[in-house]
């Protein structure tokens, strides 16, 4: 007893498997992207005096904010970023859901936000996703203290049309809308052009995915300025520095390289399209993907079996033991070289079962 009692126990988050990438291995279990970030990094890396980092960090991170502000045609005001989308939710969650009523997000949706809710002690519902694993508008209809949905979803990789999403957040004028569009540069509608109607919406992006930067940390809000300067209020109760002064100049350098960025998309968007095709000829169902990663179960062979095989060959995909998607595997879209040998080895190890 004694501080034990004091403790606070959570049950965390679990991410997925991060083994030493050597030699033959295929990592395809956390939605990184397979392409380096662009090469104009370089040029800030070489930028960066190592004596500036003696110094704090901008606390506003404001050469970042400014930069994402004029490409999304916003308000310096309006953009919010943190240490990755994760933190940036972990703040929008602890600012923005202090009420009494509960919380709303689908029941398969990112499996962070209900570790936010149970650390912050907020409560919250789930709300079944269809059968066929669709978001339904009129199910946000009723009283709640907040709502959070993926666009394009995650782990079902499906995007909803944005009429679908400006219904909730129109219908919920009382309650900030959260839009988790991690995965929103690979297909699906953005909720970008909503901003200038609807005060109640908060937009959240990475650079995790679709700019080659797990690695460095990088997520950003967008929303009515009001809103961001709640979430800098809270910030600033906790950590002023969270952003440091590499993260700030690579993201900055990261953005103004908008050829490259758009090529590496197109490439995955390719390479997911050939593997969707090329499972499917091997038995798979592959839910119609938005995302740079796909989500798939088998005719006849049950995922968690799929899932050891493939790791005996060191190709590491995604499982979740969860009801309604235990017979799926989130497959992270790799290089086209990447692709081909998970199917091949998808074709030798079906046959031998
Ligand atoms: N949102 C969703 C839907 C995700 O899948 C992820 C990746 N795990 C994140 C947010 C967090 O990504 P990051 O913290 O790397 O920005």
């Amino acid at each position: 007893m004694g501080y034990q009692e004091n403790i606070r126990r959570v049950v965390p988050y679990v991410p997925g498997e991060q083994p030493k990438v050597t030699g033959d291995l295929i990592k395809l279990n956390t939605n990184e992207n397979p392409y380096p970030p662009s090469p104009k990094v370089k040029q800030a890396i070489e930028a960066l005096p190592v004596e500036e980092m003696r110094l704090y960090p901008d606390t506003t991170a404001a050469p970042l904010v400014k930069t994402l502000a004029a490409y999304y045609g916003l308000d310096p005001a309006q953009v919010f970023v943190g240490v990755g989308s994760d933190d940036v939710l972990a703040t929008c969650f602890l600012t923005f859901f202090a009420g009494s009523r509960p919380v709303l997000f689908p029941d398969i949706t990112y499996s962070f936000y209900d570790v936010w809710t149970a650390l912050y002690h907020i409560p919250y519902e789930t709300v079944p996703l269809t059968d066929d694993f669709h978001i339904r508008s009129a199910d946000y209809m009723r009283p709640n203290g907040g709502i959070v949905i993926a666009n394009p979803n995650a782990p079902t990789s499906m995007a909803e049309p944005l009429s679908v999403i400006e219904e909730i957040i129109r219908n919920n004028a009382d309650s900030i809308v959260i839009v988790d569009e991690a995965y929103i540069d690979f297909g699906g509608e953005t909720t970008l052009p909503l901003l200038k109607k609807y005060k109640n919406l908060v937009i959240i992006r990475t650079f995790s995915k679709s700019r080659s930067f797990a690695g460095m940390r990088i997520g950003f809000a967008m929303a009515d300025a009001s809103l961001i300067e709640a979430l800098n209020n809270v910030k600033f109760s906790i950590n002023s520095y969270t952003m440091n002064c590499t993260a700030i100049a690579y993201g900055v350098a990261t953005v103004e390289d908008e050829p490259y960025f758009r090529e590496m998309i197109g490439k995955i968007v390719k390479t997911r399209e050939k593997t969707g095709a090329a499972l499917s000829e091997l038995g798979f169902t592959c839910l119609p993907s938005a995302a740079n990663f796909l989500f798939a179960t088998h005719q006849t062979v049950p995922a968690d079996e799929i899932f050891t095989r493939l790791k005996k060959h060191n190709i590491y995909v995604r499982f979740f033991k969860k009801p309604r998607i235990d017979n799926y595997l989130r497959i992270t879209i790799g290089t086209d070289a990447q692709m081909e040998r998970l199917v091949e080895v998808l074709k030798e190890e079906l046959c031998n079962i």
